[in-house]
């Protein structure tokens, strides 16, 4: 078995605004990147389109509702401060649900050992009710849920090492404790959550760092709080949430990785995977805002991915 890629152009066709850093680029210099022999054994699948409902897994009826209302049918629109969308973004988000969820399936099928998804726009800031931070829907939520609902896997959890804090990740798992959310994020920083203290029903752990923390301080959150957490929890399934822009060249935040933390991080999650999940993971693109950061960050992620 090996490591299976999701992708498709639809991703591309979600507009953003000039200058605004959640880009198409983006996912063009992470395919680029993808795009040598060392990734030869990679398999590639095109993201299948999901039905609208599936959000509803993680949203409200009318939020989605309100969602596909907000799309223009030309130009661009803004669905929060931050958040733009543009005609292309429906189809866009509704194959992010597609793409997370077919990585799903073939991780608890064993057609393959783990995925990534290669999904625009991110999901980790979108609440149940509130689209945030550049997400519309929350695919990592999505993802747990449906695996939850779909197949035997009682237990998720999800690890988010994005800069930024997954207030909508924790939002819709507050108080759900068969979901454990683990972050490492920036703090202060956006979207201002992401404290120790806030814990949920006991099943969300956050591990802050402070702008200008690196490698050291970075694997030393991972080593003392989110991996032991993640094992206490012994999940069936462990989703990552896998921004790229707590990397030392991102514009967005001060955290100063390299991408060989991210393969050491990935490297770490795949080992409790075997211990507690057979293996299972699955991994999809949150943020990551400097093209060259990004794309050399998630090709050690799936070098990583790929040896298992
Ligand atoms: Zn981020």
């Amino acid at each position: 078995m090996t490591t299976l890629l999701l992708h498709h152009s639809d991703f591309l066709e979600h507009l953003t605004a000039p200058g605004h850093p959640e880009r198409p680029d983006r996912l063009k210099a992470l395919h680029a990147a993808l795009d040598h022999e060392a990734f030869a054994a990679l398999a590639r699948e095109e993201a299948p389109m999901a039905e609208p409902d599936i959000a509803c897994l993680a949203h409200p009826q009318a939020y989605v509702e309100k969602v596909r209302q907000a799309i223009p049918e030309m130009g661009l629109a803004r669905i929060d401060a931050d958040t733009v969308v543009s005609p292309g973004s429906w189809h866009a988000a509704l194959r992010g649900l597609g793409a997370v969820c077919r990585a799903v399936d073939a991780v608890v099928q064993r057609q393959y050992q783990n995925a990534f998804a290669a999904v625009r726009p991110p999901g980790h800031h979108a609440e149940r009710d509130q689209a945030m931070g550049f997400c519309i829907f929350n695919n990592a939520a999505i993802a747990a849920r449906y695996a939850q609902r779909d197949y035997d896997m009682e237990r998720v959890a999800i690890v988010d090492w994005d800069v930024h804090h997954g207030n909508g990740t924790q939002d819709i798992f507050w108080s759900d404790d068969s979901v454990l959310y683990c972050s490492t994020h920036q703090m202060p920083l956006y979207p201002g959550t992401g404290a120790v203290s806030e814990t949920g029903a006991g099943n969300i752990c956050n591990a802050p760092l402070r702008a200008g923390d690196g490698s050291e301080l970075f694997r030393e959150a991972f080593r003392e709080r989110v991996l032991p957490a993640v094992k206490d929890f012994c999940p069936d399934l462990i989703i990552v949430s896998a921004g790229f822009d707590a990397h030392h060249r991102d514009p967005l935040a001060e955290i100063n990785l390299d991408h060989e933390d991210f393969a050491w991080a990935t490297g770490k999650l795949m080992d409790l995977a075997d211990h507690c999940a057979e293996g299972r993971l699955v991994s999809l693109l949150e943020g990551g805002y400097d093209l060259r950061g990004l794309a050399v960050s998630a090709a050690a992620h799936m070098r990583m991915l790929m040896t298992a």
